[in-house]
Formats: C-alpha cells, structure tokens, sequence
C-alpha cells in the first residue's frame, strides 16, 4: 500500500512577496507560489509512488481535520517567511517527536544549502497548530524569505527544484527510491512475414 502525504499550502494571498520580484512579469504572493509548489511537489510525489492529498482549500482547521480522518503517514505544511526584508534562509519547523524531526532535518540538509541566505535553522515547535494536531509526522518548511528580493526571487525562479529535493527528502524518510524523471522511449517492434504461394512460412519481429 502507498504510503499517504497530506500537503497543506499556504492559503493567504495577502501574504505578499517583495514587490520587485517577478512571476511571470509581474509580483506574487505566498499563496499562489506554495499552490505551485504543491502542485509540483505532488507529480514527484506521485511518480514515486505515494498517494498525495493536495489540499488547497480551507483552513488549516480543515485540512488538519482532512488530513488525519484520511490517514495520512506524513503532512507537509508549505510556507515561505516574512520578516523585515533584511534577513533570508531557510527555517524547517517540524514537531518535537524523533519521526518529525526526522523529516524536518532532511529537508532542511536540502534545501538550505540551495536558498541564498544564510540564517538556516531547524525550528522545533508544539504549538504552530498543523504541527501539534495532525496524528502522523509533521512539518511546516519555511523555504526561504519573500520579503527579502534576492530570495523571493530564488524562491520564485527555483521552485521545480525546491520540490524535486523535499520529494527526494521524502523518499529517504520512508526509504523509498527516488525515480527522476527520465525520457522514456516507446519499444517499437515490426513483425516481418515471409510469404510463398499466399502463406506464411516465417515470421520475424524485429525491435
Ligand atoms: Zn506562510
């Protein structure tokens, strides 16, 4: 059976990325690039091999409610920070139990190396609510800050590749291989007959 992964995006488009970092020619919010991001992180997942819950309506109140009714063996909570513009890295909050932490350190290992600033830490927290209600693993990844230009531009010019890693940190925590995606080509065969007086006397596929 498929392990399940309940994916819980940020919901508020208020939340605002710093005004001259561009998405498609024009500013974004935190909602629409965390909806991407599930988005991508659910076709990794999916090709992986996990069952994915991609949750992007209500609240957190819901889709806490949602993802343990479900059964669901990990919950992701996608965010990016905010704070006053001067300060970026990435802040991987996950509840204070070893398979939490578990999670929490290996998407941490990936992605912090990878967003421009340095203020990285693994944040343990019991009271963030999609951490302390949900029943199975939880972790909220703040990816970077989009408050701050050169990273909410990473985040925005990145976010293929900040998915790709949380799947791969995925697929070590429950020890699944992580299948990149390939250019697969088709098989084509053609089967040859060799035919005397309107008879079939051979026949040869050929690859
Ligand atoms: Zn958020």
């Amino acid at each position: 059976m498929a392990y399940k992964i309940a994916l819980s995006p940020e919901d508020r488009s208020t939340n605002t990325y710093h005004p001259q970092a561009l998405y498609r020619g024009r500013s974004t919010n935190e909602q629409e690039q965390m909806r991407r991001c599930a988005d991508l992180l659910e076709k990794e997942l999916v090709r992986c091999g996990f069952e994915v819950k991609n949750m992007q309506y209500g609240n957190m109140y819901d889709r806490v409610k949602d993802g343990n009714n479900w059964g669901a063996d990990l919950y992701i909570a996608l965010h990016t920070n905010g704070f006053d513009g001067t300060v970026a890295g990435t802040r991987v909050h996950c509840y204070p139990s070893d398979k939490s932490r578990k999670i929490g350190k290996l998407i941490q290992a990936r992605i912090a190396p990878l967003s421009p600033g340095g203020s990285d830490k693994l944040v343990e927290s019991a009271t963030l609510y999609e951490l302390k209600a949900t029943k199975m693993a939880a972790v909220l990844p703040e990816f970077g800050f989009h408050d701050n230009l050169a990273e909410a531009q990473w985040l925005i010019d990145n976010m293929g590749t900040i998915a790709a890693e949380t799947a791969q940190a995925v697929c070590d925590y429950f020890g699944v291989a992580y299948g990149a995606e390939t250019q697969k080509t088709p098989a084509v065969t053609f089967e040859v007959r060799q035919v005397v007086d309107g008879q079939v006397v051979q026949t040869w596929t050929l690859a």
